[in-house]
């Protein structure tokens, strides 16, 4: 390699300033281009009224995923989830994904017979088409990536920039499992190395599904339809609360108030944060791989945000001057600071 003068780590820039600076010159040279670079999906024109939406993702192994725990069928089932999550964010229906792999020389026709089982149930409960892909060795691992498509109205797509002040905070479900979830399959592969004894995971059943196979909330996009109600703004939550809150901020120069006490979590995630010692607040905050969505509405919509049932409104968007903070029970204020960029979940 030819000797470098200057030399920038990737660490210096983090994931999004990466992104940043390696795709600032590039403008625009169609107009069926509607939305670009910068959100969940690319959002493309179809016709008059509607508009193709376009996202993609990849996982790699001993990064996003550890085989020696990760069923494959399992793996199949949450890529699928990972592209068509990204879908769902910008509030559109998934209709097609492409499968691209790159397969090493250790994983057998049995292992990826099971991966595409999980890959044709989350199509079938999704109603999505598996409409092409690539196949290639890797010498590095397993490489997944995916490739979602989907469709919407013009006029119902939600991007992340579209937050106003008093906009009331709404998320899905609840969050910090598929953390906890992941520390507990840690915790177990690095007891039982070097023995024959089986994982204990009693009565922590709904993490490892949280961590194994999330489901995508596209349900949640079916009863905003329902209700006629089309989000200011939405991301999906993959990075952690505070780095996608951020996210929200950043594409609508706007500020907000999250509170700590109205974050919700399920009882099994609370249960085993206390055991391994760990705050489940921050779980939530930083651990990610939530999968569900947090999107912001008016204030005026809070009737019809009670009305749909399972969305909690955990905060509100303020000016953008008055940054972005966590409030605790007491008053206090916490900044929200995002993680840095994800080197290997083996932490
Ligand atoms: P998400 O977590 O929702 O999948 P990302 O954080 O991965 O989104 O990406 C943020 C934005 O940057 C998206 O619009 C994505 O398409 C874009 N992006 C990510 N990596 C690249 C890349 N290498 N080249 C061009 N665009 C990229
Ligand atoms: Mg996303």
């Amino acid at each position: 390699m030819a000797e470098q003068k200057g030399r920038t780590e990737i660490a210096e820039l983090g994931e999004f300033g990466l992104i940043d600076e390696l795709t600032k010159n590039f403008k625009s040279a169609c107009k069926s281009t509607i939305v670009g670079i910068g959100d969940d999906a690319a959002v493309i024109e179809a016709s008059k009224d509607t508009a193709i939406v376009l996202s993609s993702d990849t996982m790699l192994e001993g990064i996003d995923f550890d085989l020696t725990y990760f069923p494959p069928k399992h793996l199949g089932y949450k890529a699928v989830t990972k592209g068509i999550s990204d879908i769902a964010a910008m509030n559109a229906k998934a209709e097609q994904i492409t499968l691209s792999l790159g397969i090493s020389s250790k994983i057998s026709v049995e292992v990826l017979r099971d991966f595409y089982a999980g890959v044709e149930f989350a199509c079938r409960e999704a109603e999505v088409d598996l409409v092409g892909g690539d196949t290639t060795a890797s010498m590095t691992g397993f490489v997944i990536n995916i490739t979602a498509v989907g469709r919407a109205k013009k006029d119902r797509i939600v991007r992340r920039s579209g937050a106003k002040p008093n906009d009331l905070i709404c998320l899905t479900g609840n969050l910090g499992a598929a953390f906890m979830g992941l520390r507990l399959l840690e915790r177990e592969k690095r007891v039982l190395a070097g023995t024959d004894q089986q994982p204990r995971f009693e009565g922590y059943e709904y993490l490892l599904e949280r961590y194994l196979k999330p489901r995508a909330r596209y349900d949640i996009v079916e009863s905003l339809g329902e209700e006629k109600l089309v989000p200011t703004s939405m991301i999906d939550l993959t990075d952690g609360l505070a780095s996608d809150v951020l996210q929200i901020c950043k594409a609508s120069h706007c500020g907000a108030r999250i509170y700590l006490e109205r974050i919700p979590f399920a009882k099994q995630t609370s249960a085993l944060a206390e055991e391994m010692h760990i705050d489940p607040v921050v779980a939530a905050l930083n651990g990610g791989e939530d999968y569900e969505l947090l999107f912001t509405v008016p204030l005026a919509e809070r009737e019809r945000i009670v009305n749909i049932g399972c969305i909690d409104i955990i905060g509100h968007i303020t000016a953008e001057n008055t940054g972005a903070y966590l409030v605790t029970p007491d008053g206090g204020e916490i900044r929200l600071k995002a993680q840095g960029f994800k080197e290997s979940e083996e932490r």
